[in-house]
This record gives C-alpha cells, structure tokens and sequence, in this order.
C-alpha cells in the first residue's frame, strides 16, 4: 500500500503548531458518572482537520461540538470512504490525563486510512493534538476507577462526487464520549453462538482494517445470535472452522497441553482475518512478561472449533475471553456450536477465570497510571 499524503514531501502535514482553538460558550452539564451510557454523550469539542490534494492537511480546529454540513453526493455516503479508530483517556490519581498506546491506533488508523485512498498523516503530530483535546475536555473524565474517556478518531472521504475513485478532499476528526466500566457490577461471563453462515473476513480482504464498512454487515448475524439468547456471535473461517474473534473483540483461550500438561495462551495470528486489536498485543506481551515465567507457552497460532471442543470434552479448557479497548477483557461461558455447549471452565457460580481477572488488572494499572509504563502516554 503506497501511503498518500504524510509520505508526500510536496503537500503539508498535520501540524500541531497550527492548532486553532475555538472554546464553547455553552459548557454542558456533566451527567452523574453512573448514568453513563457507552457511545450515548459527548464533549463540549471536536478537533477537525481538513485534508485536500493540492494542499495537504490545513490547520487543525478544536471547535464547539457540531453537526457536519455535507452535500447528498459526498463520496463517504456512496462508496464507504470512512475509517475510524477507538481509544481511551484515562485520568490518575494525580489528576494528570493519560492515553494508553495511543502509537498503536494510529499505526491502524493510518494502516486503515492507506487501504482505502484517504490520507496518511505523521502519528507523533496527531498523538500531540489528541492529547491536547483529551486534555481539554479534562473535566468530563471521571477520576473513579473503571471511567475513561473514549476517543474516537475518524477520517472521511468529502469530494462532492459520484464518480468511483480516489476522494479528492477529507475530513479527519475526532469526538469524545465519557464512558463507565463496562461491567459496573463486576464481571458477567457472555454465552457466544458460533457462526458459521457469515464470514467477517478472509485472507486478501479488509477485515484487519478498521473500516465502518466491515462494522454494518456484522449487526445481523450479531443479532440473530442474540435473539436465540446469546450475547456475542463467534467469527469462524473456511471448513477447517478456524476461531478468528468474538463480535468486536479479539479472543483467547488457555489450555492445557494434551502432551507436556504445560498451560497455553492461544489466540489467532494476524493472517487478514482479525483485527490488530491494541488490547490484544497487550494482552500478548503480559503474558509474554508475567505468565511465561511461570511455565505458560504463549502462542499465535491458527486453532479451530473442532480442537477447541475436544480440549472441552477432556477437561484441559480452562478460560477463553475477549479483549478490547471497551471491555478490556470479556470472560466466556460457553461457545454453542453445531447444536453442542461447549463449555469453557468456569464453573457454575464463576463469572471469569483467574487469567482473565489478572489481565484485567495487569492492563488497568497500566491504563491508569498505577504502574508508569511506557504504554501510558502523558497528556
Ligand atoms: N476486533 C474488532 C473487529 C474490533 O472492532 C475491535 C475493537 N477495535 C477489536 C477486535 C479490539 O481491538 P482493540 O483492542 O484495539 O480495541
């Protein structure tokens, strides 16, 4: 993938130094932190960045929270010119605002941005102007634990066109949405369905890019799941059933090898057909840190729902959950597939497997500055 504009010396980057500022003069209330709703509420600002051809990236704006004004014909509502990031603010004890590898989403974002023809951009000049918006909306970040302020990069396509080809003109901005924990009563182990009529991705395609996209065609399945009771679907790939994710998270499993009895953290590699999920590294390189000391093997490899049934039936699955920025980590029941419950070791009464719990924690005092890490980036 040839990047487009960061790369091209003859238009313009984002330039941080150039940030104008616009401060509302209508300050919203702050919603009590309990009523927090994921994705519902928004800041008092937006930062946009404009981007065109000729000129490269134009001044960055911190402006008033606001609707967009685009003409019926913007390519963005035709041919799906969008790409979008999630992450999160977090605020310390210190009070001091932190993003948790904010280096990590916008490689994605740029990765995502390149595949689909919008421009690239210089990750360190967003990551510094992110940083000064989160900083900005400061007081819409609840100091408790388990709060944060979810951030939302996006980038649009804006040429006025129905013509099919590369967008001329886009917008990159980035909204903020206060947000609670996501288990406020502690966790609660999700039942998935696994599909195997519906493919998210496939090897050549787009589903390793964060692309809105990818996002609609999953709802149905995801609903359909839902609808026969279970919280999440799970994406299989091709007859062999390979385990890629869970709804919009990456998945794991710990299970004990049949042969050395030694304990192993799998999850599927980055072949296409998942996303590069940041928790997901995260994850990794914890357990590369803290568990394989102990004796774990930690391991990205292919496996498949055939093998994941079989570790079941002889007692050596023991944990499976999710991981992604939302959620951090997402402990699973049980998988239902071709008719069968395949049980996933926690016990009746158990809402998370004692791996997953730690995660949980290992990531948090990262996240909140407990721990200083280089992870945590320092508004
Ligand atoms: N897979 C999919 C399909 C997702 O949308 C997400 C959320 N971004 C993830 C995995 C988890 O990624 P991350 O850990 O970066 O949030």
């Amino acid at each position: 993938i040839q990047p487009t504009a960061a790369s091209d010396s003859k238009t313009l980057d984002i330039d941080p130094r150039k940030l104008v500022i616009e401060r509302t003069g209508k300050p919203k209330a702050l919603k009590d932190s309990k009523d927090l709703v994921f994705g519902a509420n928004f800041t008092d600002h937006m930062l946009t960045i404009e981007w065109d051809k000729s000129t490269g990236w134009h001044e960055p704006r911190i402006t008033p929270y606001q609707n967009l004004s685009l003409d019926p014909a913007t390519c963005v509502f035709h041919y799906a010119f969008e790409c979008f990031e999630g992450m999160k603010a977090y605020k310390d004890k210190a009070g001091k605002i932190r993003l948790f590898r904010p280096d990590k989403n916008m490689e994605r974002f740029n990765k995502s941005a390149a595949r689909i023809a919008l421009p690239t951009f210089g990750p360190t000049n967003l990551i510094d102007l992110i940083a000064k918006f989160a900083k900005l909306e400061s007081r819409f970040i609840p100091e408790e634990r388990g709060y944060s302020l979810y951030l939302r990069p996006t980038m649009i396509g804006t040429q006025k066109t129905l013509g099919v080809g590369p967008p001329g003109s886009a917008l990159l901005y980035v909204i903020a949405s206060p947000v609670g924990p996501y288990y406020p009563t502690g966790f609660k182990a999700v039942s998935l369905e696994a599909t195997d009529y519906a493919v998210r991705a496939w090897p050549g395609g787009v589903g390793d890019k964060k692309l809105g996209a990818n996002y609609a065609p999953c709802i149905v399945p995801q609903r359909e799941a839902m609808s026969r009771g279970f919280q999440q679907n799970l994406w299989l790939f091709g007859e062999e059933e390979y385990v890629t994710e869970v709804g919009t998270m990456n998945f794991f499993v710990v299970i004990r090898n049949k042969e050395t009895g030694q304990k192993e953290l799998i999850t599927a590699p980055l072949d296409g057909t998942i996303l590069e999920g940041v928790t997901r590294d995260s994850v990794l390189s914890l357990a590369k840190e803290k568990l394989a000391p102990e004796g774990w093997k930690v391991v990205e490899r292919k496996y498949t729902m055939p093998e994941l049934a079989q570790a079941a039936e002889e007692g050596r699955l023991i944990e499976a959950f999710g991981s992604g920025t939302a959620a951090i980590v997402s402990p699973v029941r049980s998988i239902s597939w071709k008719g069968k419950v395949v049980n996933c070791g926690l016990k009746d009464h158990e809402e998370s497997g004692e791996t997953t719990m730690k995660m949980k924690q290992w990531m948090e005092s990262r996240q909140y500055g407990d721990e200083e890490h280089e992870w945590s980036y320092v508004c």
